[in-house]
């Protein structure tokens, strides 16, 4: 978000930036440590709108961002999000999904459990109702990308420009009241220097309430971990989409052939700031494999080759991105709780959040859905599909 922000910032409207990231090598990053898929099957028009942008972007990275000879590559591939349900709730929860997003020329299949055999035939589909899957087109397609080189290709453009990466951390900020607003004169680091600035990002990912704090401004954001499996197995699931089974478990296919990767929301509660290092394998053994293996029984035999943890930056209060000025802050704004689905969202809502720094206004996307004032509102725009 940070590097997106910066670039279109630099690139589109000739400001000067400078981003504090704190640790170069992103290790803790949500960044470079997510499952980087991209959907359309959301149930809020502000998410359908982000993903299909940024989709858009994505599919011609390697025009937008080429740097310094440097043409970015993602391996961005759209074999669609396919979402299952195994109620007729659910199955009505699918239909209304799909009038919403029709609405929004996003193009999915709502496949009847002949219809799943009969498209994958590797799928069990006992006890489902109903499966929804994306079709890729030119307005709409679903998969995944490296979201590592997203997020350098970004970088790597954005220095390209001008702006200025410097490795330290934003501890503290210099301010300037009046008439009850607070405005940002300089931001202050761990290693004592001090930044001015005329206008203040936080795009601090799992950390920006933090962040925010310093200014005097809440927000909901907490760090909650999500685990990632990769898996080997004998199965041929060609051309298979991101399945996501009604249990919450979800599955998708790596390049190589049997590798596979998988998740789940964790087990009990989903607490705040739990270590990354604590890779929850009991959820693994006890909840993902016994899930895969009844939906796709070639799991029945499969092995583990790499587990890792990341933190959604998760906005308990409605499960979606807070974007734009920060209430009471003159010259102040974020990007950040997106909950899981911010590295797909990455470029529209960086182009748009420049576009309100730079002019005052949203011209290609209109974020104010997002805008931090819904909380004290006590306007939530909830999105269903978080995983
Ligand atoms: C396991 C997992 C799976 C995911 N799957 C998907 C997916 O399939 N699709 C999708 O779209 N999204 C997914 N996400 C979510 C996605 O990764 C995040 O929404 C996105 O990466 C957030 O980007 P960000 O720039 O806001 O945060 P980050 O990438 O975390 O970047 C924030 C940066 O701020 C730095 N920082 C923090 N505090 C300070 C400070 N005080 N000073 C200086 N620097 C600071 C941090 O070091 C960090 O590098 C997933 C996340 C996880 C963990």
């Amino acid at each position: 978000m940070g590097a997106a922000t910066a670039w279109f910032l630099a690139h589109e409207h000739g400001v000067r930036v400078t981003v504090l990231e704190r640790d170069a090598s992103y290790a803790r990053a949500s960044s470079a440590l997510s499952a980087c898929a991209i959907r359309q099957q959301f149930s809020t028009a502000i998410n359908i709108r982000l993903s299909q942008e940024s989709l858009h972007f994505y599919r011609a990275i390697g025009d937008r961002l080429a740097a310094g000879g440097e043409v970015p590559h993602l391996g961005l591939v759209e074999p669609g999000y396919l979402y299952l349900a195994a109620t007729a709730q659910g199955a009505q929860r699918l239909r209304d999904q799909q009038a919403l997003q029709r609405a929004h020329a996003v193009h999915t299949a709502l496949l009847e459990p002949d219809a799943l055999r009969a498209r994958f035939p590797w799928l069990d589909t006992d006890g489902l109702t109903l499966g929804s899957l994306g079709l890729s087109t030119p307005t709409s397609g679903e998969g995944w990308f490296d979201g590592y080189a997203a997020m350098q290709a970004f970088r790597q453009a954005a220095i390209a420009c001008g702006v200025t990466f410097v490795e330290d951390e934003a501890v503290e900020f210099e301010v300037r009241d009046s008439d009850g607003m607070c405005t940002v004169t300089g931001v202050r680091t761990a290693r004592g220097a001090t930044v001015p600035c005329d206008a203040v990002v936080i795009a601090a990912g799992a950390w920006s309430a933090g962040v925010a704090e310093r200014l005097g401004v809440s927000l909901p954001v907490r760090a909650r971990k999500r685990d990632v499996f990769a898996i080997e197995a004998d199965a041929d699931l060609r051309d298979a989409p991101l399945v996501i089974d009604p249990s919450g478990v979800w599955f998708r296919p790596e390049v190589a052939r049997g590798r596979f990767l998988c998740g789940a929301p964790p087990r009990g509660e989903d607490a705040d700031d739990v270590p990354l290092e604590q890779v929850d394998h009991g959820l693994f053994d006890e909840v993902i494999w016994p899930a895969l293996a009844a939906r796709v029984p070639a799991f029945d035999a499969l092995r583990v080759t790499a587990s890792w943890a990341g933190y959604y930056e998760m906005n308990t209060f409605d499960h979606n991105g807070l974007v734009g000025p920060l209430p009471g802050i003159a010259n102040g704004y974020t990007a950040c709780g997106f909950s899981g689905h911010g590295l797909q969202q990455a470029p529209a809502v960086g182009r748009a959040l420049a576009e309100r720094i730079a002019t005052g206004a949203y011209h290609t996307i209109d974020l104010t859905p997002l805008r931090v004032e819904r909380i004290a509102e006590g306007a939530p725009v909830w999105e269903q599909n978080v995983i």
